[in-house]
Formats: structure tokens, sequence, C-alpha cells
């Protein structure tokens, strides 16, 4: 492509409300454009990488035989109202009304209309199992979208969904699923781990996130150094039981010591978990969750503010966040540090049905921990969560009535599996990773072009032939070539070059009579003259 023909809108100036890297330099080097918060064009360039990563998924999903299909963003609300979500959402949904006074609901994700779509044909074993994804644009109305396509209200997600007969099967494609999702990030030349996460309010017992490393990130990862062992550190709960805890809030001084939690009582409870620890902090609920503040051990603040609801609120308006039953079973071993003043501490103890008492030695999971498994010391590192594998378990096919008849003629719920992967963030997540000052670095799977030809003088005759000749040598070649032959200061093309970041650079100037360029990979950046005629070799 002749760069004076693409719209590249690159930009010289730091952009003053991008705080991450790779929100400022997706920015500057034209990659992408808000529109709104949390809401961006993804230009050319951008959209270009965003197909590359797409490419790469569609490969790997239909490499473990999962079929693409693709179901609208518009989802009627019928629905949610089915699985309760409608209600139970809270303000991250996007919720829409038509003309005729029917609502709707942007995709936040696809839970309820896949199990719609397939549950009246999926009526028998034989049919089993059976594996669909689509790639399709997500919308969350998050509380903070920032940084860039990190966390936006409108993003693209490629969602997977599996359906099966039994635990076995299930196990089976979930492994699957994750060793496809590990071939997807190695391709992408992402540094990640994949980690233990909690399944919240999803449902559901085994689950793991993949996790771009990157300081940006918000989810601490806790991983062992000699050993596969890692786990995400922190996660957020609010305690609730069907019927046990609803309601108001109950002041926390009432509740210290040994003491039954009251029917109308409502609870914060912030808790961190890794495999063998746990850690539950309650705080007030009501606006006043606003002053508290604690920091986790990265010094990073633990406790979001009230409105951090997401799907597994059931007060939406309160922000109250609600603990899945299964996670109750998770905080059997607590143990914290006070850290923080204004902040009483419990101890939750599952099987004293709910019975909760003051904790007052408590301490965090530290650095320098033995690893749950044995193996090695804990670590801590910051991550990027780019995609997450579940195991649904047959809670979305049992509120949905979605049933299959077994061998012996039995209706049974069909059992389910879920996997997301964010790919607008994961383009982020590989800028956080592959950068420098100037501008981006692109990994080969990924670049836009592989080759930058810069024409330094375009007005100069020698330097216009040679580029001309080279620019349709690496195209003949099978090259994806960027020629900027744009009238603009040598300064200018430099400095976008930079920024748009392709991996190498053929630089056309003074010597182009004596068929000299200069060849320069864009990390190393050390210009060699190199002969045109050795350029093939010096370019692979
Ligand atoms: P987070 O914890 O960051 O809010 P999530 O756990 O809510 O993410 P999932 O429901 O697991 O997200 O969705 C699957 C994937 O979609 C995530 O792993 C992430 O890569 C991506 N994703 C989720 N929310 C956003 C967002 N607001 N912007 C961009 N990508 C997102
Ligand atoms: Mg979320
Ligand atoms: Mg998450
Ligand atoms: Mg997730």
């Amino acid at each position: 492509m002749k760069q004076s023909q693409m719209f590249i809108p690159t930009m010289k100036e730091t952009p003053a409300d991008a705080e991450s890297v790779s929100h400022r330099l997706l920015l500057r080097g034209g990659f992408i454009r808000q529109n709104a918060a949390g809401v961006y064009s993804y230009l050319p360039l951008g959209y270009k990488i965003i197909k590359k990563i797409e490419t790469i998924i569609r490969e790997e999903m239909d490499g473990i035989g999962s079929q693409e299909l693709l179901m609208p963003a518009m989802q009627p609300a019928e629905l949610w109202h089915e699985t309760g979500r409608w209600d139970v959402y809270g303000p991250e949904l996007m919720r829409l009304k038509d003309r005729h006074g029917r609502y709707f609901a942007l995709g936040a994700t696809g839970e309820e209309l896949i199990t719609s779509l397939i549950r009246d044909y999926l009526n028998s074993y034989k049919k089993l199992p059976m594996s669909l994804y689509q790639i399709q644009t997500k919308f969350r109305d998050e509380k903070r979208p920032r940084f860039g396509l990190l966390r936006g209200r409108e993003f693209i997600m490629k969602d997977a969904y599996t359906f099966h007969d039994s635990a076995e099967s299930l196990d089976k494609s979930y492994w699957e699923m994750y060793h496809a999702y590990c071939r997807i990030f190695e391709r992408c030349g992402l540094k990640y781990r994949a980690v233990l996460a909690d399944s919240g309010a999803i449902g559901g017992k085994d689950t793991h996130e993949f996790q771009a490393l990157a300081e940006i990130g918000e989810d601490t990862i806790a991983y062992s150094d000699s050993s596969d062992y890692a786990a995400n550190l922190e996660m957020a709960a609010v305690l609730d039981t069907d019927d046990a805890i609803k309601g108001k809030a109950l002041p926390l001084e009432k509740v210290s010591g040994n003491q039954e939690i009251a029917q109308d009582t409502a609870l914060t409870a912030h808790w961190f978990k890794t495999r063998t620890d746990t850690v539950v902090v309650f705080i007030k609920t009501g606006d006043e969750i606003n002053d508290v503040k604690i920091k986790n051990v990265l010094g990073t603040d633990l406790i979001e503010p009230l409105e951090t609801s997401n799907k597994d609120a059931i007060h939406p308006d309160k922000g109250v966040r609600v603990l899945a039953d299964n996670a109750l079973k998770h905080l059997a071993q607590t143990s914290v540090y006070n850290e923080a003043e204004n902040l009483t501490y419990f101890h939750l103890d599952p099987d004293r049905d709910l019975a909760i008492e003051r904790y007052d030695d408590l301490r965090f999971i530290k650095e320098g921990d033995p690893s749950p498994d044995g193996n090695g010391v804990i670590k801590f590192a910051r991550g990027i969560e780019i995609g997450q594998v579940f195991k649904l378990g047959t809670k979305y096919s049992e509120a949905m009535n979605a049933t299959y008849l077994d061998a012996d003629g039995k209706a049974k719920p069909l059992i389910m599996g879920c996997y997301g992967i964010g790919v607008s963030r994961t383009l982020s997540a590989i800028c956080e990773q592959y950068h420098d000052d100037e501008g981006m670095i692109w990994p080969k799977s990924l670049t836009p072009f592989t080759i930058h030809l810069i024409t330094v003088n375009p007005k100069n005759e020698e330097q216009l032939k040679l580029s001309e000749k080279l620019y349709t040598q690496f195209s003949n070649q099978g090259y994806d070539v960027l020629w900027d032959e744009r009238k603009e200061r040598p300064g200018v093309k430099f400095a976008d070059s930079e920024l748009i970041g392709c991996p190498v650079q053929v630089i056309v100037g003074k010597k182009a009579a004596d068929q000299i360029v200069e060849l320069a990979s864009r990390k190393q950046k050390e210009r060699i003259e190199t002969k045109v005629g050795q350029l093939s070799d010096a370019v692979t």
C-alpha cells in the first residue's frame, strides 16, 4: 500500500487522557480512534491486526472441531428473563426498547442465546458433544472503561460453547479448548500464564483465566517460581444465600463475634482466594463502602467502589455483589493481615452454617510463601485477563429447559462449557508487551505490514525509481509492504515509521543512484547499508 493513500492519522503529541502505554501508542500510531467512552473505531492499520488475531483464533477453533456461527448482538429480553439474568446482571447489561415497546439486551455474553438456539436440536445423546463459537461485538456498560481497548464498553469477543452428556465429555472439551487457547496466545507472541480462577456466579467448578503478563494488568497472579502452579489472587464478592442474607445493610459492629447472620442482613465480602488460601473481608454495604480503603499486597486498591457490580450483582442499583453458592465452599481457610483502618476482618467457615467470627490474627498470602503444590515459593505478577475457560455445568440448560434424551430415553439437562477470548483486549495486551518509547514493535505474526519501505525524498528521481522497483519486487515476493512515498519531511516519516512499528524498514535515500539502501530492524534500530541485490536475503 502507498502510505499517501492510507488513513493512518498518527499523532505527534501524547494524548492527555491515555493512561496506559497500549492506549497511547494505539492512538498515536493511528490504529484506533475513540468515538465515546469505551467505544472505539478500529482504523485500517488496527483492523488489519484484529483480523490477523481473528484468523489465528479461527484456525485453532476450527482445528478442535468447533463450528463458527454468528449470533446477533441484539438479544430478546425474554431469554435473559428465562435465566433470571435480566435482573441479576446489573447495570453492566445494556438494554434497549424497540418501537413496539419490546426490550432487548445488547449481548454482554451469549449463553442464553446459544442455549435457545440448540435446545430444540440437541435433543439426543447421539448428537453430543457439540462445539460452537462466534466472533462478535459485545457490550458491557463498564463502570470505568479505561486503558483504551483493555476495558471497553463495546469490544470484540470470541465466545465458544460446548454441550455434553457427561462430565467426562465436558472435561475433554475443556482441556482441548485450554490447549487451543495456549496455542492462540503463543501464536500471538504473548507472554502469558494460565491461572486457576474463581467461577463466581457463573457457576460450575473448573475455570482458568489466561493472563497476559503486564504491569498495567488489573489482576494479580500468584505463581510458583518452580512449578506450573498459578492462580488469580484477587476476588471479590458479596454474601448472599437464597434466604439467609437479604435486603438492608447491617452495621458491622453488630456482626462481630460468633454470631449468626440475621435474616435481613446484606453484607459485602471482599475475599482473596488461591487454591488453599482464602481471605474474607466483610465491610459495610451501602454508600459507605466508598470510604473504605484497603490496599492489597502489591499496593493496588483491593476494594473497588460499590458500583463495580457485574453479572453477579443482585442489587444493580446498589452494586451489591453476590457470592455464588459454590464459592462459599472455597472459603474454608482464611488468613488476612490487617493493613487498613476502619475495617473489620472475619473468618467465614462454611461448615458452620454461615456463622462468622472475628479473626484477629490475619495475614495475606505473601511472596515467598511456599507454593500450595509444594514446589517452590510464591511470586506475584500483574496480568491482563485475555481469556477464560469455564465448566458451566447445567446452570443454563436447567434454567432454559435444554434437555436431551439419554440412552435410556430419560430427559436430562445438557452439560455445558463456555470459553471467551477478548480479541480487542488481546490487541492491547500485545501492545503492552511489544513496544519501545518511540512506538510499536509488532511481532511478525501480527504486524500490519512486514516491510516499511521509506523513500526519504520522493522528489528525487533516483530514489523514487528505486523505491518503485523495490515495492514491486517485495510485493511479488509475497511481502506485505507499506510504502511511504509521501512528500513529508524525513523526520516526520521516520517518527511515523517508529509509531507504526513494522518489523523491517527499508530506507531509500541518498545512495539510491548506487543501488544502495539502508536496512533496519524496528527493534534493533541500527541501520545497515545494503546493496539492493542482497536485500532479499537480508529481509527474510
Ligand atoms: P474482567 O474481569 O476484565 O472484567 P470478565 O471476567 O468480566 O473480564 P469474561 O466474562 O470472562 O470477562 O469475558 C471473556 C473475555 O472477554 C475476558 O477474558 C476478556 O478478555 C474480555 N473482556 C471482558 N470484558 C471486557 C471489556 N470490558 N473490554 C474488553 N475485553 C473484555
Ligand atoms: Mg468484567
Ligand atoms: Mg475476570
Ligand atoms: Mg473472566
